[in-house]
C-alpha cells in the first residue's frame, strides 16, 4: 500500500490531504508568529495514535517552503505549561544532546518522505530544547521497516516555552533531502507528538495504533498556488497530438476555468474555454484539445482561472517539443489457427497461444517465442502495430533439445541463451519459433522538430538512422545481415543510402573507403491503408555489408552504423504544400529476420520549390553540411545535394568530395589545410616528402617523435623543406583540382596551464623550437616550458602569432601559384583570439583571401578584424546545432553580413532541411539583387543617423549605391514588429526593394516586419 502507485491515490484516499505552499522564509527563533506563518498550511485536529478520539492537547503545526528549504512551524497547547495548572514538573525537556533520545521528553515527530520517494521516510524528534534526532527510516513496498539509516542533515531549530504552550521552528534544506521542491506528486507526512503529563501520544493522521504504520500518513503536494498543479504535471505536447492535459490537485472544492490558446506566428490567437467542478481533496485531469496549423511556429497556453478569472495559474507559451519518439509501443496480436496447445513466450511470460492472443509491447526490447510441441500446429499471422508477420520460414526455429533463444539478463545486461522449462516436455520433437523484437530502437539524426522532415519540391534531402541508439534496453550486439526498410509517399524517391563502419574522429579521411558499405533496392509500389484512406507508397530495402553493431551509445558523430538516406522530392509532390503531414515509415531487420524493429514514424511536410539566387562575390557559405553529405556514396548525389543547397542561395560549401560541384552548380567547394604523412588518408595535404627533411623531427614538450606532424620552427628555417611543402600543397590541388581554396582552421593555444598537456598540432616545445624562440624574441635567457609558463608567456605567444602567419604564407603562396585562393577561419580579433588561439589577423590578414570568423555579434571585434584585414572579405558565422535548436531567419543571416562585409558562414547546419533553405533563400535573393550596393558596404551610424530618425536605428542598414540607397530593416524577434522610419531629407523616389511596388513619398513612414524576418526599400534623395 506505502509503496503503491500515487496514479490511485488522490481519489481514494481516506488520510487527509494538504498543499504545502512556497512561503517566505521565517525567522527561525521558535515563535511561530502569524505574519510570517500565514500564507503556509496548517495541520491541526491531531487524533489519538490508535485513531479512537481527538487528543486532548492539540496541536498546531504550519508547513512551507522555499527554493532551498523545507520549513515547520509549530504550537503544542500544554497545560502543564500554564502556570496556573502547576504541572510544570510534569513537562519534560531534559535532552539537550543532538540525537539524544528525544522522544522520552514531550516532543514531536516529523515523518514525511518526498514525493515519489515513499520507500525513505525521513524522521525527526525534537523537543523543547530544540534538540533533534534525525534519522531515515526505510521501508520495504508492503510497508514492513527495512532498517533505520543514520542521517545527520544540517538543521536548524529553535524552541520556546510559553504559557500554556511549546513552540518550535524548524529548517531543513532541501540539498539534505536530496530534492529540490520543483516536482510534484503526493508524498507522504505524519506529525505525532509525545505529551508526558497525559501520556498521550498523538498524531495528524489515523496511524491506527502505529506510529511506524506508512499507511496512516497522510498525504501532501509541494504548490505554488493554493490549488496545486505540480510542475511535472504541466502538459507534455507530442509531435501529431493536439492535445494536452493538465492535473490539478484541489483542496477545497471549486470552480474553474481551464483555457487553451493557441498563439499563431502572425501574433493572432485561438481560444477555448471549459469549466471544471473540482471536488475536495481529489485530482482532475483537465483536457484540451487545440488545433495548431503550423507546429514549429505556433505556440499553445493553458491557464486555470478561478470563478472571478482571477488567473490561477498559466503556462508559459508551448511548442509541441523536439522530439525522435515514434509514436506509442505498439501491440502485438495473433490471427490464426492453432490446432493442439501451443504456448507463447512473451517477454519469459507464458501465454497461450489463441486468436485473442493481444499484449503490448515493451518500450524497447522484446523476445517473442512460440514452442509448438509435436503434434501442435498453428497458420496465421502477427500483427505488430500495422505491420504484418506472417508464420513463415522467416521465423528461426531450432530443435527443442537446445537452447531456445536470447534473453536478457537484467543483472549483467548480457544476452544469455534462454530455455523454458517447458523443455523437459519436449524431447519427441517440437519447435521452437522465435524473434527479438525491437520497439523504437532507431534513431534519426539529426532530430527533428516535431519529428517533421521539411522538404522543398524538386530538392534533395537527406537524414540519418542511427541504429546504435537503440533504447538502453538493448544491450550492444552485433548482427549480421541488417537491413532498413523505408517507405516512402510516391513522389518521394531514394536517391542514395550510405553509411560507414567503426570508429572514427569528427573528421574522419579514411571513412571514403568505407561509405559504400550499403547498397539499396526499390521494392516497388504499395497501397497503405492506415489513415483510413489508400495511399501510394513506394518501399525501398537497403542493405548493408558486414557485421553491424546495435548499441545504445550516444549518436552525436556516430560511431558505428550510421545509415545515410537521401530523398528527393519530384515535381507532384508540390500538390502536397499546406496539406496534412504526410508519413515516412523506417524500421530495421537484422539476422535474417530473427530480430526486427516495429516501424518507426517520420513526419514529412513539403514546401515549394526553393528560389533563392546566389550571389556573385559575396558568401554565402555552408560549412559543416558536409557532416551530412560527404557519407553520400555516389557524386550524381552529391550533385543534386549542392543543386539544393544552391537553389537556396549557397555559394561556397566546405566539401572535399570528388565532383566538380563548382562547374556544375555554381557552388564552390574548399577544404582544410591539414597535413598528415599517412599515406591512407585521403584529401589532407600529404607530407611524405616533406617529413624526409626531418629524419630527428621532435614535436612536443618531451621531444617525443610525432608522426604526424613537423616542426614548424624546423621547416620554415629547412628551404627544401618550404619547397617540399608547397609542392605537397600543390599535389593537392592536383588531386583535386575543382576545389577553389584551402582554410587555415586555427584553433590551438599557445601553451596550457597544465605544462603536460601542452602539445597541440602546431605548438612545438622541442630543443630547436625553443632555440629559435629565445633568438627572434631576444631572450636572455635559454628558456624551458616551465619558464615561457612563468616569465614569456606574453613573448611565447606574439611569437606562435607570428609563426603561424608565416606558415600559412606557404599554404597562401602555393595556392596562388595554382591560381587558387587561401583563407582562414578563426574567431573574431581581440586579445583572447591572440593568447587563446595564437591568431592575430594583424599577422596573418596579409596570407589571406578571405577570412570567416567567430559567431555572435562582438561588434568591437569584429570591426577590429576588418580592420587587420584591410578590406579582404569577411564572412560572419552562424552557429546552429543541428535542425530544432536554432534556424537563422533571415534577419540573422543580413544583420551578418551587414556587420561583416564579405559574407556569412552557416557552420554546422549539417542538419538542412527545406525551413531552413527557405530562411537562407529569402536572405541571398535580397543580396544577390542588390549586391553592388551590399559590396558597398553598410553606411555608417552617423550617416545614416544623417538621413533617418527611429527608435530603432540598432535595426536599420543602409547601403548606397550610385545615387540609390537601399534601407534594410531587420527583426530578428519571432513576433511580427513595427518599425517606424523618418526621413530627414526630402526623397524623391522610394518604393519595396524586392516587389518594387512605389510607396507615397512622405517623410514618416510605419514598416510592418514579420518575425524573423527584413524588409528593404530603395529610395533616392532629392
Ligand atoms: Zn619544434
Amino acid at each position: 500500500m506505502f509503496g503503491a502507485s500515487y496514479t490511485n491515490a488522490g481519489s481514494k484516499m481516506k488520510e487527509p490531504f494538504i498543499t504545502i505552499s512556497r512561503i517566505n522564509a521565517p525567522v527561525i527563533d521558535g515563535n511561530v508568529e502569524k505574519k510570517e506563518w500565514n500564507n503556509a498550511v496548517q495541520i491541526t485536529n491531531f487524533l489519538k495514535v490508535d485513531g479512537t478520539a481527538p487528543a486532548k492537547e492539540q496541536t498546531f503545526c504550519r508547513i512551507g517552503y522555499d527554493d532551498n528549504n523545507l520549513y515547520f512551524g509549530c504550537k503544542m497547547q500544554a497545560w502543564a505549561l500554564d502556570p496556573a495548572s502547576n504541572q510544570r514538573h510534569t513537562f519534560k525537556s531534559k535532552v539537550k544532546k543532538y540525537k539524544g533520545p528525544v522522544w522520552d521528553d514531550d516532543s514531536i515527530e516529523l515523518r514525511f518522505s518526498m514525493p515519489g520517494n515513499p520507500l525513505k521516510v525521513f524522521f525527526i524528534a525534537i523537543n523543547a530544547n530544540a534538540a533533534v534526532h534525525p534519522l531515515i527510516i526505510k521501508y520495504k513496498s508492503g510497508g514492513a521497516v527495512a532498517g533505520m539509516l543514520p542521517w545527520t542533515p544540517k538543521i536548524q531549530a529553535k524552541a520556546k516555552i510559553n504559557d500554556g504552550f511549546w513552540s518550535f521552528e524548524l529548517k531543513i534544506p532541501f540539498s539534505e533531502l536530496g530534492v529540490h521542491p520543483g516536482f510534484s506528486k503526493f508524498g507522504r507526512l505524519c506529525v505525532d507528538r509525545f505529551e508526558k503529563r497525559l501520556s498521550e501520544n498523538s498524531a495528524w493522521s489515523n496511524m491506527r495504533g502505529s506510529l511506524l504504520n506508512p499507511k496512516g500518513f497522510g498525504w501532501y503536494v509541494f504548490t505554488d498556488k493554493r490549488m496545486g498543479i505540480a510542475p511535472d504535471e504541466i502538459p507534455v505536447l507530442r509531435p501529431g497530438e493536439n492535445h494536452g492535459n493538465i492535473k490539478i490537485y484541489t483542496v477545497e472544492p471549486q470552480i474553474v476555468t481551464f483555457s487553451t490558446t493557441v498563439i499563431f506566428e502572425d501574433g493572432t490567437t485561438e481560444k477555448k474555454e471549459k469549466y471544471y467542478r473540482l471536488k475536495k481533496a481529489s485530482y482532475t485531469n483537465l483536457k484540451s484539445s487545440f488545433k495548431i496549423i503550423n507546429p514549429t511556429k505556433n505556440w499553445v497556453q493553458f491557464t486555470i482561472a478561478d470563478k472571478k478569472g482571477k488567473v490561477l495559474y498559466q503556462t508559459k507559451p508551448l511548442r509541441r517539443p523536439d522530439s525522435n519518439s515514434y509514436g506509442k509501443v505498439p501491440e502485438i496480436a495473433f490471427s490464426g489457427k492453432v490446432y493442439g496447445s501451443i504456448d507463447i513466450y512473451l517477454n519469459g511470460k507464458k501465454y497461450p497461444l489463441n486468436a485473442k492472443f493481444k499484449k503490448s509491447l515493451n518500450p524497447g526490447l522484446n523476445t517473442l517465442m512460440l514452442f509448438i510441441p509435436a503434434g501442435a500446429n498453428c497458420k496465421g499471422k502477427f500483427k505488430i502495430g500495422t505491420q504484418i508477420f506472417a508464420l513463415d520460414s522467416g521465423w528461426k526455429y531450432k530443435l527443442s533439445n537446445e537452447p531456445l533463444g536470447l534473453s536478457l539478463d537484467s543483472n549483467t545486461r548480457k544476452w544469455v541463451e534462454y530455455s523454458p522449462k517447458i523443455m523437459a516436455q519436449n524431447k519427441s520433437g517440437g519447435i521452437c519459433l522465435q524473434k527479438v523484437i525491437l520497439a523504437g530502437a532507431s534513431k534519426t539524426f539529426p532530430q527533428f522538430i516535431d519529428n517533421t522532415l521539411y522538404m522543398s519540391v524538386n530538392g534533395t534531402y537527406g537524414f540519418q538512422v542511427n541504429v546504435q541508439s537503440c533504447p538502453p534496453s538493448v544491450p550492444a550486439m552485433k548482427v549480421d545481415n541488417l537491413k532498413y526498410f523505408i517507405e516512402v509517399p510516391e513522389g518521394i524517391t531514394l536517391v542514395g543510402a550510405c553509411g560507414r563502419v567503426g570508429k572514427i574522429s569528427r573528421f574522419p579521411q579514411s571513412i571514403w573507403k568505407n561509405r559504400n558499405i550499403y547498397s539499396w533496392r526499390d521494392l516497388g509500389v504499395f497501397v497503405r491503408t492506415e489513415s483510413g484512406r489508400p495511399e501510394k507508397y513506394r518501399r525501398y530495402r537497403i542493405e548493408r555489408q558486414g557485421k553491424a553493431l546495435l548499441t545504445d551509445k550516444n549518436p552525436r558523430y556516430g560511431r558505428y552504423d550510421r545509415c545515410t538516406i537521401a530523398l528527393k522530392a519530384g515535381a507532384e509532390t508540390k500538390k502536397w504544400i499546406s496539406k496534412d503531414a504526410k508519413k515516412i515509415f523506417f524500421r530495421i531487420e537484422a539476422d535474417n529476420g530473427y530480430i526486427q524493429e516495429t516501424n518507426n514514424v517520420l513526419f514529412l511536410k513539403m514546401l515549394p520549390q526553393l528560389a533563392g539566387k546566389a550571389p556573385r562575390k559575396i558568401k554565402f557559405d555552408v560549412g559543416g553540411m558536409v557532416q551530412l553529405y560527404r557519407f553520400m556514396a555516389d557524386d550524381k548525389l552529391i550533385l543534386e545535394v549542392a543543386k539544393t543547397l544552391h537553389d537556396a542561395g549557397f555559394n561556397q560549401m566546405m566539401y572535399d568530395g570528388f565532383q566538380d560541384i563548382q562547374g556544375k552548380t555554381g557552388v564552390a567547394t574548399y577544404w582544410f589545410y591539414r597535413y598528415t604523412g599517412y599515406a591512407d588518408v585521403d584529401n589532407l595535404i600529404y607530407i611524405r616528402d616533406v617529413l624526409k627533411h626531418f629524419p630527428q623531427r621532435y614535436v612536443g614538450q618531451n621531444g617525443a617523435k610525432h608522426p604526424q606532424s613537423i616542426c614548424w620552427d624546423a621547416l620554415l628555417d629547412t628551404p627544401d623543406a618550404v619547397d617540399a611543402f608547397k609542392d605537397a600543397v600543390k599535389a593537392y590541388y592536383k588531386k583535386l583540382p575543382y576545389q577553389s581554396m584551402l582554410f587555415e582552421d586555427y584553433e590551438y593555444p599557445a601553451y596550457a596551464k597544465d605544462p603536460k598537456k601542452i602539445y597541440r598540432v602546431n605548438a612545438c616545445f622541442c630543443p630547436y623550437s625553443l632555440k629559435r624562440f629565445r633568438k627572434k624574441m631576444n631572450i636572455p635567457e635559454p628558456v624551458s616550458i616551465e619558464l615561457i609558463g612563468k616569465k614569456y608567456l606574453k613573448q611565447w605567444i606574439d611569437y606562435q602569432c607570428t609563426r603561424v602567419a608565416e606558415q600559412m604564407r606557404l599554404g597562401y603562396e602555393a595556392s596562388h601559384e595554382c591560381g587558387k585562393a587561401f583563407s582562414s577561419y578563426s574567431a573574431y580579433q581581440s586579445d583572447y583570439t591572440i593568447s587563446h588561439y595564437t591568431f592575430d589577423y594583424r599577422k596573418t590578414g596579409r596570407w589571406v583571401d578571405q577570412a570567416s570568423a567567430g559567431y555572435g555579434r562582438p561588434l568591437n571585434a569584429i570591426k577590429a578584424t576588418r580592420k587587420a584585414l584591410k578590406g579582404k572579405p569577411l564572412l560572419g558565422g552562424v552557429l546552429s546545432i543541428p535542425v530544432n535548436k536554432v534556424i537563422s531567419p533571415p534577419a540573422i543571416l543580413l544583420r551578418r553580413i551587414l556587420d561583416c562585409g564579405g559574407g556569412v558562414l552557416c557552420w554546422w547546419e549539417d542538419a538542412y532541411d527545406a525551413r531552413k533553405l527557405h530562411q537562407v533563400a529569402q536572405a541571398s535573393t535580397l543580396v544577390a539583387e542588390y549586391e553592388d550596393f551590399f559590396l558597398a558596404g553598410a553606411l555608417s551610424t552617423e550617416k545614416v543617423e544623417s538621413l533617418i530618425e527611429s527608435p530603432s536605428l540598432d535595426n536599420i542598414y543602409l547601403c548606397k549605391h550610385q545615387n540609390r540607397y537601399l534601407l534594410i530593416l531587420l527583426n530578428e524577434n519571432q513576433l511580427p514588429a513595427q518599425i517606424p522610419v523618418k526621413f530627414l531629407k526630402a526623397l524623391k523616389s522610394i518604393k519595396y526593394a524586392l516587389n518594387k511596388k512605389s510607396l507615397k513619398v512622405q517623410p514618416k513612414l510605419t514598416i510592418p516586419i514579420k518575425g524573423g524576418s527584413y524588409e528593404a526599400l530603395i529610395f533616392e534623395l532629392k
